[in-house]
């Protein structure tokens, strides 16, 4: 984690936001904040001590790091008109989930300009469907996976109200876990989001230069073909979309796939949202 952000140029840190303190997302950043400035440190709040937590804490109180809870309803500005709107944990906690630590998880919210990011650290079921009953703004281009692809998370409900662009997955290769799972991947690919995989991909980086749209270029193909790999996500269609009565996808009008669509089958709707309301999903060619 460190060379990551020493590589990113990283030298300080505004905020540091652990989303729950299971050692998978805290391990890293012990050594983190023993070597780089934080000027504020925030946590679930969510008990479950562990040693490793212990350390971690340990390391923020010697180093005079402010540590705050992390809660539903703070709003952090992050400059230059950026803002992370915390969606959870809400007060009181979730309780009698499979995972009541994993349930707690900081959901946060990011804006900047017109795109946003969803980051839901190991969100459980029961996290997604109390975002989705408060109403909760999920619309995301940008999805933080819950839950590495466990099987449980990312359900269709909740991907729906999200309607990622690009899905990022942080998993180990080969963890005992299976993670991701087949069951939270079909759900992602049939949701038409571009998975990027850390077991697969390596360091994966989202940017998005002016606010408009989100790039994701990932470590390995980077290295090797700078810009070939760099994909542009465009923003969705604000207009109509076109499908075929005989396919289950729709296309952006100006995608070649609609030339190839028989007069007699096409199909217009007057926005995405009507196409995705009758049950079709973007097509993976234009990414509607
Ligand atoms: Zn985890």
């Amino acid at each position: 984690m460190l060379l990551t952000l020493r590589r990113l140029g990283a030298d300080s840190l505004d905020l540091v936001l652990l989303t729950h303190p299971h050692l998978d997302h805290l391990g890293g950043l012990i050594q983190v904040v023993r070597t780089l400035p934080v000027r504020l440190y925030m946590d679930s709040a969510f008990p479950y001590p562990s040693p490793a937590y212990t350390d971690l804490l340990r390391a923020l109180r010697d180093r005079g790091v402010p540590v705050r809870r992390a809660e539903a309803g703070r709003r952090i500005e992050l400059g230059d008109g950026a803002t992370l709107t915390l969606l959870a944990p809400p007060q009181p906690f979730l309780m009698h989930t499979r995972s009541d630590v994993n349930a707690n998880s900081v959901v946060a919210r990011l804006d900047w300009r017109q795109v946003s990011a969803l980051l839901t650290g190991d969100a459980e079921p029961e996290t997604e469907a109390l975002l989705l009953r408060q109403g909760a703004p999920l619309a995301a281009g940008v999805l933080k996976v819950p839950h590495h692809g466990g099987r449980f998370s990312s359900t269709t409900a909740f991907l729906r109200a999200v309607r990622p662009q690009i899905a990022l997955i942080s998993v180990g290769a080969g963890n005992d876990y299976g993670h991701p799972t087949a069951e939270a991947l079909a759900r992602l690919e049939a949701c038409g989001a571009r998975i990027f995989r850390t077991d697969l991909h390596g360091t994966i980086t989202v940017r998005s230069p002016d606010g408009t749209q989100w790039i994701a270029s990932t470590a390995s193909a980077e290295a090797s073909r700078p810009e070939a790999s760099r994909r542009a996500v465009p923003s969705p269609p604000s207009g109509p979309v076109l499908g075929s009565r005989r396919s289950e996808v729709f296309h952006r009008p100006d995608c070649p796939a609609v030339a190839k669509i028989h007069p007699t089958n096409l199909l217009r709707f007057n926005s995405r949202d009507q196409a995705l309301a009758r049950g079709r999903r973007p097509a993976a060619d234009c990414h509607p």
